[in-house]
């Protein structure tokens, strides 16, 4: 296997130290293969809100398992996600299951060529959307853990149709429409990035964003595959209250097993085949064991009770890093949005991926080390987010905060007295 691992930031490059090889997990924590236990900040990079093994989803999975794997045709219980999905987040007209989030962003992405027969695209800077080559430019926490702006491979006659402007910088992206006056097909942005660890959307940009691409004719793509039933139940276009025309789903919707979705105006997704002439389609597309552990999760997750719980969690969380940091002397941001979070060293505010880019990823890379030998898993990167789960209990969340508190203080020492590897 490349790098030993089927996906990088696993490999832990960004933080040094060997990776840990995950034996089972059980509500908030994982256990690895030598029999050690870890509280998880990781969740599977986004899915598991509920946890590790919640039962009702390990049942719901067992049950359709007892009925088939896989047929290739349809069953009722995608028609049942396709509604929860639409009811829960009313920009979705109608919708596609796909499987996985990459394979939902470059379907969102051609449809969106297709609708405006305009071939250039607008991303962000940091932020990530998948490994499709058109995305694949200035594309954030993989990426720029590895130190690859962009990746060899990717046609350059593709990359130069995609436009990249800093996040959160609303001249940069006047500028970027003046300059290519309707000529922009999509503007495909994570409402809240995740993928440069998290940054919320300035107050403003998200709204700005709505008006230049009205005005252009310009379709936009809200790709809340990690914020999609994680910042809010309806997602961040929720949140802030603005409508995007299309929306990429994934992580939740699947409870952990594979899957993705891209959904939106009823008029560009009825171009969709076999409605329409825009080719996209898959053989497990809405595979029953994906659907039913999502079915669930979100049948879970829409009881009263589950986003305030993970406010009071998060924020509890956030501000015992921060105090922690204070107390150790070590110089850190917590940026959050819902139960997403990013313990930043750096000593400015983190707005865009420049900024990010300032936080000391060796000083990460040490806390993380530390974290991890006292039995915190949070993730193996500076450039990702950590997120919380319902299955994080308050005592587990003041374990967290004591674990790191320790991590802290140990980055005044030497690196050799750090203890864990040295980042190679
Ligand atoms: C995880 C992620 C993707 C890619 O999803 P995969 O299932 O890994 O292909 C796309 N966009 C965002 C915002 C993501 O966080």
């Amino acid at each position: 296997m490349p790098g030993g691992v089927n996906s990088p930031v696993r490999a832990f490059h960004a933080v040094g130290g060997d990776p840990i090889f995950i034996a089972s997990g059980r509500g908030p924590r994982v256990k690895d293969v030598d029999g050690n236990e870890y509280l998880d900040y990781v969740g599977s990079w986004g899915p598991l809100i509920l946890g590790h093994c919640h039962p009702d989803v390990m049942d719901a999975v067992a049950r359709v398992l007892e009925t088939g794997t896989s047929f290739g045709a349809c069953t009722e219980a995608e028609v049942e996600l396709a509604e929860e999905i639409t009811k829960a987040v009313p920009s979705i007209e109608r919708v596609r299951l796909v499987n996985s989030g990459t394979e939902a962003t470059l379907s969102a992405l051609r449809l969106a060529r297709a609708a405006t027969g305009r071939d250039k695209i607008l991303k962000f800077e940091g932020c990530y959307h998948g490994h499709a080559d058109s995305l694949l430019v200035k594309a954030g926490s993989g990426v720029a853990t590895l130190g690859l702006p962009d990746s060899p491979g990717v046609p350059r006659a593709l990359a130069e149709m995609t436009l990249t402007v800093p996040f959160n910088d609303k001249q940069a992206l006047t500028r970027a429409f003046d300059a290519h006056p309707r000529e922009i097909a999509a503007v495909i942005v994570e409402p809240v990035s995740g993928n440069m660890g998290c940054v919320p959307p300035a107050p403003g940009f998200l709204e700005a964003l709505r008006d230049l691409t009205e005005k252009q004719g310009t379709v936009v793509i809200f790709d809340e595959v990690m914020t999609g039933f994680r910042v809010a139940y309806g997602g961040a276009q929720a949140l802030y209250g603005i409508k995007p025309d299309l929306t990429t789903l994934g992580k939740i919707i699947g409870g952990g097993l594979p899957v993705g979705a891209y959904g939106g105006k009823a008029a560009l997704m009825d171009m969709v085949a076999p409605a329409g002439p825009v080719y996209q389609a898959g053989t497990l597309s809405g595979n029953p064991a994906a659907v039913a552990a999502g079915l669930k999760t979100l049948e879970i997750i829409r009881r009263p009770g589950t986003y305030e719980r993970l406010e009071a969690l998060t924020a509890k969380l956030a501000s015992g890093l921060a105090g922690e940091a204070r107390k150790a002397g070590v110089v850190t941001n917590v940026n959050r949005v819902a139960s997403m979070l990013t313990l930043f060293f750096a000593g400015g505010p983190v707005v865009d991926f420049a900024s990010a880019k300032k936080s000391d990823p060796p000083a990460y890379g040490a806390f993380f080390r530390v974290s991890l030998d006292q039995g915190v898993y949070f993730p193996p990167s500076q450039f990702e987010a950590a997120f919380i789960s319902i299955a994080h209990a308050e005592s587990d969340i003041e374990a967290t905060i004591r674990a790191a508190g320790a991590a802290l203080s140990s980055l005044r020492l030497a690196p050799s007295e750090r203890g864990g590897g040295a980042p190679r």
